[in-house]
């Protein structure tokens, strides 16, 4: 009996071996990816519910590692934050959405029309001086604040939230966008949003794709409606699939969508001639 109990804790460790070697594999590869300048930003419109206008595009990482495997962001991004990757990750996302903007903006001769939205993790926001970074990023690019939208998560109020309050502002005062990105599936205390300078509630894709088939979810999407709208705030429905939803969700009040029905996050090229068609 003792032997059988052995062997089982036996084949727990190296299961535990094996995904910490993994993890450890993904963190070196990523590392090197990162170094090498071999990850991609995908750009995926957010649109009027009502007209279609693309107002900005979410700027999107993408991995294709040496073998040519495509990792998910919902795989890498994780990694990235539990060992502090996600620092320059974030640098460098921050930075190329800011270029390919200012270079969509030399072929418009002009303001190209849109901004582009950035998300930015929790642990950056610790971490990282991000405000002197957006500062430094929109100067090297010669754009404008306002041509910046940044994605933050609930989770990024929870461990400082006076000193995340102050980069807020800090941002806004910029001429930035905020918006809270996942809404609906972080937190319980909604007492920030009174506090916080946030202009967008993007609310997030398990309410909305398959709302048409839940009353549910309907009546979650209704009350974040009606909290945005009562605190001034705009929103964005992600997961926007079908006209069917677009239409729904415009009748609800909700004023942008992102989703396959629009577009799926495209290569650069792809995503100005886009705007352009
Ligand atoms: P997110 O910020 O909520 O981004 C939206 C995700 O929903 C994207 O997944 C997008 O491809 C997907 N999506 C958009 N429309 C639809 C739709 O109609 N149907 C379905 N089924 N999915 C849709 P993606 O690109 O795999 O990114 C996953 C997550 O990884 C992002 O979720 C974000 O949290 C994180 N992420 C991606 N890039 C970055 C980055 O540069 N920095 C940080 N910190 N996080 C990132
Ligand atoms: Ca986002
Ligand atoms: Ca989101
Ligand atoms: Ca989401």
């Amino acid at each position: 009996k003792r032997a059988k109990a052995t062997g089982r804790i036996e084949a727990y460790q190296n299961h535990v071996f094996t995904i910490a070697r993994a993890r450890f594999g993904m963190e070196t590869a990523l590392r090197r990816a990162i170094e090498d300048e071999r990850l991609r930003l995908a750009y995926q419109p957010i649109c009027d519910l009502t007209t279609g206008a693309i107002t900005s595009f979410e700027a999107l990482a993408r991995w294709r590692d040496e073998d040519g495997r495509d990792h998910p962001p919902t795989d890498f991004i994780p990694v990235a934050e539990e060992s502090g990757l996600i620092v320059p990750l974030g640098r460098w996302a921050m930075d190329e959405a800011a270029r390919t903007l200012a270079r969509w903006d030399r072929v418009a001769g002009g303001d190209c029309g849109v901004r582009v939205a950035v998300n930015l993790s929790a642990i950056q926001l610790q971490r990282d001086a991000v405000v002197p970074l957006v500062e430094r990023t929109l100067a090297a690019h010669g754009l404008s604040g306002d041509r910046l939208t940044l994605e933050l998560t609930e989770s990024a109020l929870v461990s400082d939230p006076d000193h995340i309050a102050g980069v807020m502002h800090a941002l806004r005062d910029m001429g930035a966008r905020l918006a809270m990105d996942d809404f609906g599936t972080g937190y319980s205390n909604l007492a920030y949003l009174q506090q916080l300078p946030i202009d967008v509630l993007k609310i997030d894709r398990s309410f909305v794709t398959h709302m048409l088939a839940d009353r549910d979810k309907v009546a979650i999407v209704r009350a974040i409606l009606g909290l945005a709208h009562a605190l001034g705030m705009a929103t964005t429905a992600e997961g926007v699939e079908t006209v069917e939803l677009s239409q729904t969700l415009a009748a609800l009040g909700c004023v942008y969508g992102q989703g396959y029905l629009y577009a799926r996050p495209l290569e650069a090229d792809a995503a100005l001639a886009m705007l352009r068609g």
